[in-house]
């Protein structure tokens, strides 16, 4: 528990009906027991738990009336933080909020961090990391698809699933564990076939979850949907085009496209964060080189890649390696400038080599523009299914690939005949990252990392 009292105004900053200050921690009750001025004589300390009344917020020193307010008080464990909350509903002018504030300052509260609240809630047990994580979601969403899987995650269905994997690792560990404690009342060998098949179970339902997880993070983020390809072969034209406006500048002259150009836009209501860059080529010019070296992370990264091909040209060897390069992501070839009439890029070859992942498009007719949206929309929705819950930040997906990273290695050992300890090992490395999912066991640092990410007052 916390010592410290803390204040914040949880509503948005700016005029509107009301405006809430929030108070959390000990002396939360006390501090608006000094400030509030109930009707009919009332006091906010003698206030049942979850309970409201209105009353003066009065300036403790001169008596003065700031604003008439509602006060509710919920009294911890049973409250958001776990520690006593009094919420002051007051007028929603900007002033009147930030005297009310500054009241609870003066008597002895101090100013919230970012995420405050939320961190109280973890510290104390009222909710799990990820649960923490999708708080920010929830607040965050812009996309119904959003909403429903952050509001699942909210209420504890993802970290309930991890859940039911770490006791599913924990029975694998006693299975495995069973023989070396008592080696003489126990056969091995019925006991290590369990653990297998259990362990089998507990890493195909990872895997599942892992290849959806990609929807998951684009749903929280938005998909990152990088163009690249070689110089003047059309992607700012494309990427103005995708986005119906002229945002990147388009000439032919090649190596106009110095650094990456992001911009955020929504198809068929999948959220997507655009991106173009500079054309792959080889070249000594060091501000281009380094623009090149951020088209290439830039990639690597996306979650989607779209490579531009030019259909007034015929596809070139580093159009080959580039795509081979890339076949295993979510990449597709999009042949621009086929209001030209050129056709000089060989589909049947595209056809065979990467199977159907190719779209025809033209930045100036427009044609084919929404097809390729349409087909990245399909590549994410197909990932979805209305059972599964879905991971909601890297931190959560990277957790989750460790996992089933030495869930594999500890299936991998077993069925290699290696000692039992090693096995151990890894399904304790397993449990450990997915403890560091849930919070159970977590860094200061990815503490301070995830609620900087939150607003003052959440
Ligand atoms: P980037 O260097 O790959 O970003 O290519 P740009 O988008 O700057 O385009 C290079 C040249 O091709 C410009 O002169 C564009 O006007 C032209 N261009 C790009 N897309 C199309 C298209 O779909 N049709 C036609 N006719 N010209 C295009």
């Amino acid at each position: 528990m916390y010592e410290d009292t803390i204040g914040a105004i949880a509503t948005p900053m700016g005029t509107g009906g009301i405006a809430i200050c929030r108070l959390s921690g000990e002396e939360s009750v006390q501090i608006a027991d000094k400030m509030v001025k109930l009707k009919k004589g009332k006091k906010v300390r003698h206030m049942p738990s979850w309970s409201m009344a209105l009353g003066d917020i009065v300036d403790p020193d001169t008596g003065g009336v700031i604003d008439e307010a509602i006060i509710l008080v919920m009294r911890g464990p049973r409250s958001y933080t776990g520690e006593d909350v009094v919420e002051i509903q007051c007028h929603g002018g900007t002033l009147v909020a930030q005297k009310v504030l500054s009241t609870s300052f003066r008597l002895g509260a101090r100013p919230a961090e970012p995420g405050e609240f939320t961190k109280r809630a973890f510290l104390n047990g009222r909710i799990t990391l990820d649960e923490a994580e999708a708080v920010l979601d929830v607040v965050t969403s812009a996309s119904e698809a959003s909403l429903y899987q952050a509001g699942r995650r909210l209420k504890g269905e993802f970290g309930a699933l991890v859940e039911k994997w770490e006791d599913g690792l924990v029975n694998a560990l006693a299975l495995l564990q069973g023989p070396i404690d008592f080696p003489e009342n126990i056969d091995p060998e019925g006991e290590h076939e369990e653990a297998r098949r259990l362990l089998d179970k507990l890493g195909k339902e990872m895997a599942d979850i892992l290849s959806r997880a990609p929807l998951g993070l684009a749903l929280s983020g938005g998909v990152e949907v990088c163009l690249v390809g070689r110089p003047n072969v059309g992607k700012s034209s494309l990427f103005n085009a995708l986005l119906s406006r002229d945002r990147a500048i388009v000439t032919d002259i090649p190596g106009t496209t110095r650094d990456v150009i992001s911009e955020k836009t929504e198809w068929y209501g999948l959220p997507v964060v655009l991106l173009d860059t500079a054309g792959l080529r080889p070249t000594q010019e060091v501000v281009e080189a380094m623009g090149v070296e951020r088209a290439k992370s830039a990639a690597q990264q996306a979650n989607v890649i779209l490579y531009i091909l030019d259909d007034t040209e015929q596809l070139q060897d580093e159009d080959f390696q580039w795509l081979q390069s890339w076949q295993d992501r979510f990449c597709i070839a999009v042949i621009t400038k086929t209001d030209l009439g050129a056709h000089l890029v060989d589909v049947d070859i595209l056809d065979e080599r990467f199977g159907d992942k190719w779209v025809k498009v033209s930045s100036v007719t427009g044609e084919g523009i929404e097809n390729l949206k349409q087909m990245v929309h399909g590549m994410f929705t197909s990932l979805s299914d209305t059972e599964a819950v879905l991971p909601g930040s890297a931190r959560q997906v990277d957790c989750l690939e460790r996992a089933y990273q030495a869930v594999k290695d500890a299936l991998y050992y077993l069925d290699e005949g290696w000692t039992d300890d090693v096995v151990v090992l890894c399904i304790e490395e397993a449990a450990q990252a997915l403890m560091e999912l849930t919070g159970k066991k977590v860094s200061q640092e990815t503490l301070d990392r995830i609620f900087s990410k939150f607003c003052v007052g959440k």
